[in-house]
């Protein structure tokens, strides 16, 4: 068996290179939106999209300085937030999710910061997180297709 060895060596070398090269076999996701997908995105939009619509309710607390109700808004309306943008998020195509996901976690965290600024009663910072939340939202929507 000695006198293979070194030829077996080499038939292992090829063909751990070609793997290598050749990349094995790889599942290609679309490359584009086909109507199955956006008819996926569709059905979560609509709900993200309502949420956005009523966001600027938390506009006139804050400037009426109603925290209570800021808070509650946060916690009761805008509870759903979360769930239906990861829903919308996750009905993209790969490529297009970090970034979705990213600004959604950029959105939470706005709320987060203003939710701590109401318990604070600090309405210029809960202004601010307000209108860093918002333009997070509109960059997240202009990200999803249209049918
Ligand atoms: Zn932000």
């Amino acid at each position: 068996m000695g006198r293979f060895r070194p030829l077996l060596a080499i038939v292992v070398a090829v063909l751990a290179t070609c793997l290598i090269a050749c990349g094995g076999p790889t599942v290609k996701a679309p490359p584009t939106y086909t109507p199955e997908i956006l008819q996926r995105v569709e059905l979560y939009r609509g709900g993200v999209e309502s949420l956005r619509d009523r966001f600027p309710e938390l506009q006139g607390y804050i400037q009426k300085q109603d925290w209570v109700n800021v808070q509650s808004f946060i916690h009761g309306p805008m509870g759903e937030l979360r769930a239906r943008v990861n829903r919308l998020a996750a009905s993209l195509l790969v490529r297009d999710q970090p970034q979705a996901e990213a600004l959604a976690k950029e959105i939470y965290s706005h709320l987060e910061r203003l939710d701590e600024a109401a318990t604070n009663g600090q309405q210029v910072l809960a202004g601010q997180e307000y209108r860093n939340a918002l333009d997070d939202f509109d960059s997240f929507l202009s990200l999803i297709p249209t049918a």
